[in-house]
């Protein structure tokens, strides 16, 4: 299996490469923001729970995040492999996925860590926040809240991968083929 974990800052455009991802490697995208809005707009169990947390922008607690996350790979039983985007997003989170993966006897093949700078993310998210309404990407507080978020809880979670050997940092500023091309030379290499 072709096991992607795509990682990165809120803004740093890891839907939009997913989505190319997808198409050219033929892998299930699994994102827990899509996953936790699609149970918010439901109004399931799942997503009030989840939704307190995700206004204020921050992390859902890693329990619920990580049954949830299971549960949706069980649903994909005949997968090549996974990209797992906005997952894991503590370390608590990687190691989870980790012994999940090893029970079913696969593992993470690489981890692409798409770097963008704060007052781009800031200026990504704002733009989005008109376009999609995302009540999450309207208020600026809530917006450097997840970057903030993101530097004290998330961004240590790459020195896992790191570790591991698996850590890759991908430039993320440029245009959406460029960075497209960026990760499909690391999976390309990854996956010989
Ligand atoms: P972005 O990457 O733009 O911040 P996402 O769509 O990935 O947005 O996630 C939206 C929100 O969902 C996050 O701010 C967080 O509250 C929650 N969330 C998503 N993934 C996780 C996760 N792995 N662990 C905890 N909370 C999560």
């Amino acid at each position: 299996m072709l096991n992607i974990v795509l990682f990165g800052p809120p803004g740093a455009g890891k839907g939009t490469q997913s989505n190319k991802l997808v198409e050219t490697f033929g892998l299930v995208h699994l994102s827990t923001g899509d996953i936790f809005r699609y149970n918010i707009k439901n109004q399931t169990e799942l997503g009030k729970l989840a939704q307190s947390y995700i206004d204020k922008g921050n992390l859902v607690p890693d329990e619920v995040t990580i049954n949830m996350l299971q549960a949706e790979v069980e649903k994909y039983p005949e997968a090549k492999g996974f990209i797992f985007d906005g997952f894991p997003r503590t370390t608590n989170q990687a190691i989870a996925l980790d012994k999940f993966l090893e029970a079913k006897g696969t593992s993470i093949s690489v981890m692409l860590a798409l770097e963008v700078n704060e007052e781009e993310l800031m200026k990504r998210l704002l733009l989005r926040g008109q376009e999609s309404g995302r009540p999450d990407d309207t208020d600026e507080n809530v917006i450097r809240n997840r970057i903030k978020v993101y530097n004290e809880q998330t961004a240590v979670a790459a020195r896992y991968y790191e570790a591991q050997g698996k850590y890759h940092a991908i430039n993320g500023i440029g245009s959406i083929d460029e960075i497209f091309n960026r990760l499909s030379s690391v999976i390309v290499e990854k996956s010989r």
